[in-house]
């Protein structure tokens, strides 16, 4: 289905990717990151706090439940999402594992709207975005079904188009800056 030359493209394609992923790394990790928490015993349990801001809401029994209910500050891993997380209090960024929906709808939104001037924030969503991509899918060909498969080599594809954004923008950011 996929033949050696193919197999070469696309190896080429997953340096890139990986290269991309370097050269954001540095503007990704500074931006403040804590794990995922929610209020158990809530009514809505959907809404995703840092531990601190669900502490709080806990404490001050500022979340709605059923009566009788007891609040509890839930979670504390990483846990998947089909988008970015965040606090909702403070708005601080949260740890998540992308799902591949969610991969596909980032990669998606990045390729409709790109910006050359990447923020910290956006320099973490593409890194969690590159991590999420199947490095190696032909060699699991084997254990993927079909569709996934080729769902596997698009999303290589997408991201590949992306990297290759990400990469110019960089390298046009650093000859602006370094005369
Ligand atoms: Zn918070």
């Amino acid at each position: 289905m996929y033949d050696g030359n193919y197999r070469a493209a696309l190896d080429l394609k997953l340096e890139v990717i990986e290269q991309a992923r370097d050269m954001l790394a540095a503007s990704a990790a500074s931006v403040e990151v804590e794990s995922d928490h929610w209020i158990g015993g809530a009514d809505d349990q959907s809404e995703d706090y840092c531990y601190d801001c669900a502490s709080d809401a806990v404490a001050r029994q500022t979340v709605e439940s059923q009566p009788g209910a007891e609040l509890f500050v839930d979670g504390g891993w990483r846990s998947t999402s089909d988008a970015p997380k965040a606090c909702v209090c403070c708005g601080v960024r949260l740890n998540y594992a992308p799902t591949e929906y969610c991969t596909d709808e980032e990669i998606g939104h990045f390729l409709d709207y790109w910006n050359d001037d990447i923020s910290p924030g956006e320099a973490l969503d593409l890194v969690n975005i590159f991590d999420a991509v199947d490095t190696n899918p032909l060699e699991h060909q084997d254990w993927y079904q079909k569709d996934r498969l080729a769902d596997a080599v698009r999303r290589v594809e997408e991201a590949f188009i992306l990297a290759e954004r990400v990469i110019s923008a960089v390298v046009f950011c650093t000859s602006q800056t370094t005369p």
